[in-house]
């Protein structure tokens, strides 16, 4: 009888150990995607820009490209975390994608500046190290995102400006284009449009006079990627033409380590997008880090309370995406809209525009 007893008390074990996960388990498959094997988790997240994205103002032709383009973006950096590869090739690559298309201010689709040019900023930022690289105000960079990187890895510095980052650039071999490369149709006519409503005395500096979604959306559009690759690795990266209009060598959030772009692997990595001002001065991208570190937070508590309460309090507006350790993932926005995607390790899309 005590045989039988002791056999019956191993199985139970057994298999009660089996079925029911230890704590350590359970934390790390409690992220939305309620993973039950124990493959390695990863994850992407990206965006496309924050704005007055409304259905009615879309053709259905632009938004099925808008989502092409999302999704062909997405499965690039998927296929890279799911055959092993780093978060932050899995970042770059797919922020390339994006840069190449006019559909989005980065790269190819960057907006005009005043003077009638195209200046680009990008910064990516790796979890594991937390090392990064910046780069602000180029005129002559395909890929934004691939020089920022090549300063984070290439050079002893975070942030790289102007010319001086583009003779880095040629000294690394980063492909340098003519800045006639960037001009697009569709962007030097919203240049046109916001000059035509600068001189009709429209006031830029009060939120009150983004009423007209026209002049609100010549604030957004900058691309950005988070990622968790089958290491544990947390990145980051942002790409971005800017604002429209811009003037003076303006620099927005994009390219500054702490408000476009976070990473770090004890916490989240995050992406931004919106009113530049607003997410340098909030601090957003690692305000978000900082709730999850210092207070407990979960992702999704801490990227609502900057983005629906700390940013719209200030005056600005916008979103982030974000991916934490677990894989768990947060696509906030304060906006009408913003292009987003996102795959789990299980290869499941999610791709959204508008507010649900
Ligand atoms: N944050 C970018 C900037 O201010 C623009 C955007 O994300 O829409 O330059």
């Amino acid at each position: 009888m005590h045989q039988i007893l002791t056999v019956f008390t191993l199985i139970f074990i057994v298999f009660g150990c089996k079925n029911s996960p230890t704590n350590d388990q359970k934390s790390i498959f409690s992220g939305e995607m309620n993973r039950t094997d124990t493959a390695p988790n990863f994850g992407i997240v990206i965006h496309g820009g924050a704005g007055t994205i409304l259905k009615q103002d879309m053709t259905d032709s632009l938004e099925a490209a808008f989502k092409a383009k999302l999704e062909e973006a997405i499965k690039v950096g998927h296929a890279i975390l799911k055959s092993g590869g780093s978060s932050i090739e899995a970042v770059t690559k797919t922020i390339n994608v994006l840069e190449d298309s006019p559909l989005f201010n980065a790269g190819k689709g960057a907006v005009f500046t005043h003077d009638e040019t195209n200046e680009l900023d990008a910064s990516i930022m790796d979890g594991q190290t937390l090392n990064a690289g910046a780069i602000a105000g180029v005129t002559q960079i395909k890929n934004p995102i691939d020089l920022a990187k090549e300063v984070m890895l290439h050079s002893e510095h975070v942030m790289l400006g102007g010319k001086g980052a583009e003779n880095f650039a040629q000294s690394r071999g980063i492909e340098l284009v003519d800045p006639s490369y960037f001009y697009t149709e569709k962007r030097f006519r919203s240049l046109q449009q916001a000059k035509e409503i600068e001189e009709a005395k429209i006031d830029h500096s009060q939120s009150t006079s983004f009423a007209d979604p026209f002049i609100k959306n010549q604030k957004f559009g900058t691309v950005g990627c988070v990622a968790l690759d089958k290491n544990g690795n947390l990145a980051a990266g942002t790409s971005t033409g800017g604002m429209t209009n811009k003037r003076w060598n303006r620099i927005g959030d994009a390219p500054i380590i702490g408000a476009g772009t976070y990473a770090n692997n004890a916490t989240c990595a995050v992406s931004s997008t919106g009113w530049g001002e607003f997410f340098i001065r909030a601090v957003v991208a690692h305000d978000i880090s900082a709730l999850m570190e210092y207070k407990g937070l979960s992702l999704q508590e801490a990227a609502k309370e900057v983005i629906q309460k700390k940013v719209p309090a200030m005056g600005g507006d916008g979103g982030i995406v974000a991916i934490d350790r677990q894989g768990n993932v947060s696509m906030e926005f304060n906006t009408e809209g913003m292009y987003r995607a996102h795959m789990n390790a299980d290869g499941e899309l999610y791709i959204g525009i508008y507010k649900e």
